[in-house]
């Protein structure tokens, strides 16, 4: 999609501090930060959010959420960590391109 932000950082064309990339995802520091560590996993398809996902979308889910704990771990959050995924204006998403939130390194709000 040319006008997602998302999808520019995929292609390389706008700058991110990237943690993980394979042929899939990519995760990257959010620009600003809700918590001491704050990055975004993402997958490289445009997909705009959970709601556009489908049954083909399954093993990219997993892997997201699979990959979630290691790079928790890589990044130093041996305490735990927040995942949050917002969909659709209702959810708060302002990016509509599908990404899972990680946070940790502090007291984080309770949902
Ligand atoms: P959403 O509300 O859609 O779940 O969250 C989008 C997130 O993307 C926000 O936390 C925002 O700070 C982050 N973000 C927006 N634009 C950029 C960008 O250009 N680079 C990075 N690294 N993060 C961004
Ligand atoms: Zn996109």
């Amino acid at each position: 999609m040319s006008d997602c932000i998302f999808c520019k950082i995929v292609a390389g064309e706008i700058p991110s501090r990237k943690v993980y990339e394979d042929g899939d995802l990519v995760a990257f520091h959010d620009v600003n930060p809700a918590a001491p560590v704050h990055f975004m996993i993402v997958p490289k398809e445009h997909i705009a959010s959970l709601e556009e996902c489908r049954a083909r979308h399954e093993m990219l889910l997993g892997r997201i959420l699979l990959l979630a704990p290691v790079l928790a771990k890589e990044l130093g959050l041996n305490d735990g960590f927040k995942t949050v995924i917002n969909t659709g204006k209702g959810g708060g998403q302002l990016v509509f391109h599908l990404h899972v939130h990680v946070l940790g390194g502090d007291k984080l709000a309770h949902v």
